[in-house]
């Protein structure tokens, strides 16, 4: 009997490239096959992200475009993710092309939603039976290199302007042994990186604490650090940490394992003790500082990347000016800045969204100009230095170059070997671009 071929399109965070990872693994296991594009699939599923109001309209968006272009030969269609999660059956209206709605807990009945599909429109947002339950084989990956291990799902911070908490729930924290027996598994298949994913990783609290009792460590997840390096995987890296649970002891475990990468991205989002505690974010500026200043004094270099929104409500000119000082003064090596997006349901959505469209676009770009020049400051260090890369793949601007990543997390493109992909390679840097480095491979290592 024929196949049915599944497509899934992922929009938003590596929380979803996860699910989306493990979706395939469900589907194929249950008798399905992944198809290779929109064009061919019987199904076409998009993983949808709800954090701003351009993401979600842009999976409805998908929705029509994938509709049309396939006029009487239209796939069916099903959306999950967090959009999915919020809107449910609602979606029907919204978009009349979709037949089925998985929210974020039915990744693994997503076979049965599609069957039930068939024979008319269906949802499922119920919750996970078990979190991340199964293995997954590495053909599901998203890349053959480098592996995402969720150790923490959902929020518990409520911050007043994000829908996360609402579209993923509470904070569920897997147990460690869990964790430690896939990257031990992820090793054993050639995986030479690892993200610990997580919306706020440094938040890691299982119920059980065991799996790292040998591992000293002021909190669970930096027990849970040092135990993942114990297992030889050569390069960790994990992401998101959220500053009020930021513990120097997360860089100490840096300082002492070689494998855990110099690389943490640690969210600020404002300059303003005002608007920080609109935010209801939990810490203040002083406190913020107070970590950079100990992954600045790391005995390795550690890159520290962040996120701002701009043109959160009330935020006037001055307390813009305030998050500018601070982006000045801690140097961040990357930066993704937001325009504040309202979302419904969330506290600050019923506040007036006072700062205007142009505003926000003019605060918007004046911190991408700061941030762009004090970045190319930072990437000069690199010119004429040797690094080391993981070749992910060849890139996708030159057949004659390969991509990857540094252990401090910069994209550098490289001439090199394709003998060399799937190797950790060194690579002398000459040239600085705009978010990246450009260099050549002088060896593998
Ligand atoms: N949990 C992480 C933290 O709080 O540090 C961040 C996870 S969140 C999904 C990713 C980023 O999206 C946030 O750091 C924030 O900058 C941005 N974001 C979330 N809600 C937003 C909104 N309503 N408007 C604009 N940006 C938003
Ligand atoms: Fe959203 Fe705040 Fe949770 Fe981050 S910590 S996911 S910004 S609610």
């Amino acid at each position: 009997m024929r196949k049915t071929s599944v497509y899934i399109e992922t929009l938003g965070c590596q929380m979803n490239v996860s699910d989306s990872e493990r979706a395939a693994s469900t589907l194929c296991k249950n008798g399905f096959k992944l198809a290779p594009s929109t064009d061919s699939a019987d199904v076409v599923i998009i993983n949808t992200c709800s954090v701003r109001e351009k993401a979600e309209r842009k999976a409805l968006r998908r929705v029509e475009e994938i509709a049309r272009s396939r006029g009487a030969e239209a796939p069916l269609i099903g959306l999950m993710g967090c959009v999915a999660q919020l809107e449910g059956e609602a979606l029907f209206d919204y978009a009349p092309s979709v037949g089925f709605v998985a929210g974020t807990g039915a990744t693994e009945r997503i076979p049965q939603l599609i069957r039930k599909a068939v024979a008319g429109k269906t949802f499922d947002l119920g919750e996970r039976r078990s979190p991340f339950e199964g293995d997954l084989e590495p053909a599901f990956r998203h890349s053959a290199r480098v592996a995402f291990v969720p150790i923490i799902e959902g929020c518990n911070k409520f911050c007043t302007y994000c829908i996360v908490p609402y579209s993923r729930g509470r904070e569920r924290s897997r147990a460690a042994t869990e964790i430690l027996r896939e990257v031990r598994s992820l090793l054993a298949q050639g995986f030479k990186e690892i993200h610990l994913i997580g919306q706020n990783v440094n938040s890691y609290r299982p119920k059980y604490d065991g799996g790292p009792e040998k591992f000293p460590g002021a909190t669970p997840f930096s027990r849970l650090l040092r135990a993942v390096a114990s297992t030889g995987m050569p390069r960790i890296k994990f992401t998101t940490s959220f500053p009020r649970d930021f513990h120097a002891d997360i860089v100490k475990a840096i300082d002492e394992n070689e494998n855990l990468c110099n690389w943490v991205h640690l969210p600020v989002q404002s300059g303003s003790d005002r608007v920080l505690r609109a935010m209801r974010r939990g810490y203040k500026v002083v406190d913020f500082i107070r970590h950079v200043e100990a992954i600045k004094g790391a005995r390795r270099r550690i890159s520290l990347t962040s996120d701002i929104i701009v043109g959160f409500p009330g935020e006037t000119r001055e307390e813009f000016e305030d998050t500018r000082r601070l982006v000045e003064r801690c140097g961040f090596e990357g930066l993704y800045i937001f325009k504040y997006s309202a979302r419904r349901g969330t506290p600050a959505a019923k506040l007036a969204d006072t700062v205007e469209e142009s505003e926000k676009t003019d605060r918007f770009q004046s911190l991408e100009k700061l941030q762009a020049s004090a970045q190319q400051k930072i990437y000069t260090d690199f010119l004429g230095a040797e690094v080391l890369v993981l070749a992910e793949g060849l890139s996708a601007r030159s057949a004659d170059d390969l991509t990857g990543h540094t252990t401090c997390n910069k994209v550098v493109n490289f001439r090199g070997g394709r003998d060399m992909v799937g190797k950790i390679v060194r690579v002398r840097v000459d040239e600085l671009k705009s978010h990246s480095l450009y260099g050549e491979a002088l060896g593998v290592l």
